[in-house]
């Protein structure tokens, strides 16, 4: 949108959703220019290196060069200087320049002038200026004067370091955030939505529950704790049992292959800078010199899909044995950029719940259509709500522009039939290299939608590694194959998990199922028996013996969301019953420990996602 549109601005005002995000984004980059401006102010106008500033999803930043590091004691500072720029009711005006008269109007602002520097020699240069001691060099559109933000309501989120055009080699700045809605109430319901996002940070719960931990030697790549890999193992447990039921064949392949291997797949060409490739050293064994080997020759898997057809690979198939299913949940590597890496969400190191089917081209709908069933069934069985997107051809795709239209309509059929016609979107263009996808993306429960799972039809390959199957007319024929991940990653699915269920999860998956406390020393041997008893019985159970009071156990657990806690003394320990704390709240006394045990191994088994919490729950 240009300035023009703003002055003329009744259509769009008739258009309220329009209207709504256009002044969103009008308003955050105007007080983005309000934000430099107040630093300015606070910090000297001499002193004050302003860089950039544009809006962003909640507001807007600035980033700066000044004379020290800002903190939160700066920030309401800041913030009435902000308003006290807005009551000056100040007129915005906008003017077009030469580069020249822009290096003068800027000579005092290195980054402007770099910008100014790299801007073609004709360009149309527009600066704007915030009543007559502020000027900005932007494109706009902006307000035409400050009252129009009086009843806007922001907030300075935070300070944090960047870099001058994001470049680690340059200047290090500091960004200042603002939260920017277009009234008090907006804020307030996006500050309630941010404290309750991070309370369920699994970047926060995560260590809390000892699930899991990074270390600077392996950036992005999470280790899991015994707590978290006992959830981890429970999750893959019950999504091996739900594939094999639906006739996948789990298989384990190499970390490492030839760059040959990569080659094949494209992935050498299309996906290089993402691997982690493998040098290797000689050593002189007289001078004891090291040579480290340039020639790359091997790479680590950054995806299972080459192995798995050097797996089909290994024998003749026949029409009758398809659709083969080869599934793999090993680890595999690719590199980010530091930046980007994000506790489990974005990491470097992962396992994907992974399958490679290959099959003959009129099995296609029939194998979608039970991918699409063992998603709704995963989904539903952790409570999540999700929609499926069509991906169709990108620019950079590989293969014959009819192998793409034949995939993309069979997709297109299956989702009409799952989800009725129109009832999904579809992304022009947002395909994979090597064929279209579906997209499986649900919403957590504080309305946070998160890109889950994948299914990718793929020509490509099947031609690339000639594979072939002996049809029904004794010929070789080309398979089809399909890539497809319901999780995504392991990794990330849990680390969605835990804020979904904000550390609080169903009993099956729970890291540790059951805490137990006894009360005194004198009951630490029955205790030591009932840990026995729910071992025996599949469940996971841990006991605290140490000489600490009771209430502090209690409290201990509670903290780390056990979904039981069992009390016991006297006369749990004579009677063999136990009385059982759930989640930290209730309370149910004289259960039978056989009773406890049988229903909780049940639990294990119907995966069900309520917590049962009365005395019939456990006769
Ligand atoms: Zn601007
Ligand atoms: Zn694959």
């Amino acid at each position: 949108m240009s300035f023009a549109d703003y002055e003329n601005y009744e259509e769009l005002k008739a258009d309220k959703e329009a209207y709504r995000e256009y002044f969103l984004s009008v308003y955050r980059h105007s007080l983005a220019h309000v934000l430099a401006k107040a630093v300015m102010e606070v910090f000297g106008r001499e002193e004050t290196q302003i860089a950039i500033g544009p809006q962003i999803g909640d507001g807007a930043y600035y980033d700066f060069m000044l004379p020290r590091n800002v903190t939160a004691e700066d920030f309401p500072v800041i913030e009435n200087k902000m308003r006290e720029i807005l009551k000056r009711r100040e007129t915005w005006s906008v003017k077009e320049v030469s580069k020249d008269e822009a290096r003068e109007i800027f000579k005092d602002q290195k980054y402007k002038l770099e910008l100014i520097r790299d801007l073609p020699e004709d360009a149309r240069i527009t600066v704007y200026y915030t009543g007559d001691d502020y000027v900005d060099l932007c494109r706009g559109p902006h307000i035409l004067n400050s009252q129009e933000l009086m009843n806007t309501a922001f907030q300075i989120k935070s300070v944090s370091g960047s870099y001058w055009r994001g470049d680690e080699k340059n200047d290090q700045l500091q960004r200042i955030y603002i939260y920017a809605f277009p009234n008090k109430d907006e804020l307030k319901a996006h500050l309630a939505f941010i404290k309750e996002a991070m309370e369920r940070d699994h970047k926060k719960i995560g260590p809390e529950q000892e699930l899991f931990m990074f270390d600077e030697t392996a950036p992005g790549m999470p280790y899991w704790l015994p707590r978290g890999f006992k959830m981890y193992n429970a999750i893959l447990e019950f999504w091996r049992k739900l594939h094999e039921a639906h006739g996948y064949q789990e298989i384990l392949c190499p970390v490492i292959n030839h760059k040959r291997l990569w080659e094949t797949s494209g992935h050498w060409g299309h996906y290089k800078e993402n691997m982690f490739l493998v040098t290797n050293a000689d050593v002189d064994e007289e001078t004891g010199e090291e040579k480290i080997n340039t020639d790359i020759e091997y790479a680590i898997k950054p995806m299972n899909c080459p192995n798995a057809i050097n797996v089909y690979k290994n024998g003749l198939h026949s029409y009758k044995e398809l659709p083969i299913r080869y599934s793999e949940t090993q680890v595999i590597h690719r590199r980010e950029k530091s930046g980007e890496l994000n506790g489990l969400f974005r990491v470097q190191m992962f396992h994907q719940d992974d399958d490679h089917t290959f099959l003959m081209e009129d099995q296609i709908e029939e194998e979608i259509g039970d991918i699409m069933d063992i998603a709704k069934y995963i989904y539903e069985t952790f409570g999540l709500t999700y929609s499926a997107e069509l991906s169709t051809r990108p620019d950079d795709f590989m293969g014959a522009p009819e192998l793409w239209d034949a995939a993309e309509a069979s997709l297109k059929r299956i989702l009409d039939k799952k989800y009725g016609e129109g009832n999904y979107e579809i992304n022009e263009g947002d395909g994979a290299f090597y064929g279209p996808k579906i997209d499986l993306k649900m919403k957590d429960c504080i309305g946070r939608e998160w890109q889950m799972g994948t299914i990718q039809l793929d020509f490509q390959l099947p031609l690339n590694f000639d594979l072939k199957y002996v049809s029904q007319d004794g010929s070789l024929k080309r398979p089809v194959m399909i890539h497809r991940a319901i999780f995504g990653s392991f990794e990330r699915f849990i680390g969605i998990l835990i804020e979904n269920f904000k550390g609080s999860f169903p009993f099956w998956m729970s890291p540790v199922q059951v805490g137990i406390v006894p009360i005194r020393e004198q009951h630490n041997e029955y205790a030591k028996e009932v840990l026995e008893v729910l071992r025996d019985a599949g469940i996971r159970a841990e006991v605290n013996l140490a000489e600490d009071n009771m209430k502090n156990k209690i409290k201990h657990f509670k903290q780390l969301k056990f979904p039981y806690v069992l009390v016991l003394g006297d006369q749990e320990a004579e009677n063999k019953t136990v009385s059982v704390n759930i989640r930290g709240n209730k309370q149910l006394h004289g259960i039978s420990l056989a009773k406890f045990a049988e229903a909780a191994a049940r639990l294990n088994k119907t995966y069900q996602l309520e917590l049962p919490e009365t005395e019939e729950d456990f006769q």
